[in-house]
């Protein structure tokens, strides 16, 4: 019995100085395999503690235990110490200096065309508008038909329209249709509204023309409400677009939707009227389509014409946008180059 506990006790004092000369995580690891691994003294005098008495078996258990306990006492603290040894090591060798300056994170910027469309919705908010979103892809109904233009109206042409596969589903060619879904839940409360949004038409890719573009509508319904006002809130429009000193024109136009309807034009603002290429030297450009809501539209919202009538406009915001920064190709907007975007 005291054979093992000799030959233990006489291992010792050899595991703690090698111990002892440990520099690395790797040499503390082949240490511990060596000392307290399976096939370790130690590990083996448990083992034997089987053929012993009764009597001795706890004796020799109690010092074999001990000596395992001081080993991994000294194994933990020489643990912590190699690790320290390390990280001090590490923190020397690369020159860690906490006082430089982090790297500057690139600030994102607002798409040009959000900027614009950020700029519309403060100005129609100070008049008191409410901004509506409906949804982009249509019912056939909602874009033609209770727009006044029942199936097979020539008006229908006017624009390239994109269908889906499904029978009277369409992407809208523009934001009108929205006016019935503002009127509709609306009704019969006064109604003052604009309502941006994507609108898609089958064109051709070309520099001046995308398949999709976003549109402003604007809308307004109650009881009198009449083309001067109209006039008179979309040349205030103009104004805080444009500076206080801007002329703007009206121009007899049509649309199925509205009765009468206009077209409106700002003096060029690249050459103050003078002529340019981006007006096409009449020192006019138009900025958009509007008139007095049409009976049947009004009718198809749920409103009563003979108590109520409105007017509504819609603008484009890509071309507009494209004139005033100068912009050479319409694609740029959506194709996500950093070098364009970063130039807003
Ligand atoms: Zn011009």
């Amino acid at each position: 019995m005291s054979e093992i506990i000799d030959k233990l006790e006489g291992e010792k004092p050899s595991a703690l100085s090698a111990l002892e000369m440990i520099t690395s995580q790797i040499e503390l690891e082949d240490w511990k395999q060596t000392y307290l691994g399976k096939n370790s003294q130690v590990m083996r005098a448990f083992g034997s503690l089987g053929s012993l008495t009764k009597e001795e078996r706890p004796v020799v258990g109690k010092a074999v235990n001990e000596v395992k306990k001081a080993l991994e006492f000294a194994f933990t603290e020489k643990q912590n110490q190699v690790q320290q040894a390390e990280l001090e090591q590490q923190l020397t060798s690369q020159k860690l200096d906490v006082t430089l300056p982090g790297k500057p994170v690139d600030h994102g910027r607002i798409h040009p065309l959000n900027q614009v469309l950020r700029r519309i919705y403060r100005i129609f908010g100070d008049m008191g508008f409410q901004i509506y979103r409906s949804p982009e892809v249509e019912t056939d109904d909602f874009n033609f038909t209770y727009l006044n233009m029942p199936p097979y109206h020539p008006a229908r042409d006017m624009w390239d329209t994109l269908y889906t596969k499904k029978e009277g589903v369409l992407l809208r060619t523009h934001t009108s249709p929205g006016q019935i879904r503002v009127m509709r839940e609306r009704c019969p409360e006064e109604i003052r509204a604009i309502l941006p949004g994507a609108t898609m038409r089958y064109e051709q890719l070309t520099a001046r023309s995308e398949i999709e573009f976003i549109q402003v509508e604007v809308l307004v319904v109650g009881k009198g409400v009449t083309f001067a006002e109209m006039k008179g809130t979309l040349l205030d429009f103009a104004r805080r677009t444009f500076g206080e000193d801007a002329r703007t024109r009206l121009r007899a136009s049509h649309f199925p939707f509205t009765e009468p309807s206009a077209e409106m034009d700002v003096e060029c603002f690249v050459c103050g009227g003078k002529g340019c290429s981006v007006c096409k030297y009449t020192g006019w450009v138009e900025i958009l389509g509007c008139g007095m809501v049409h009976p049947v539209v009004l009718q198809y919202g749920g409103y009563d014409p003979q108590v109520y009538s409105g007017f509504a406009a819609g603008m484009g915001i890509d071309r507009s946008t494209l004139m005033r920064y100068r912009i050479d190709d319409i694609r740029h907007f959506r194709n996500n180059d950093i070098r364009f975007l970063e130039q807003f």
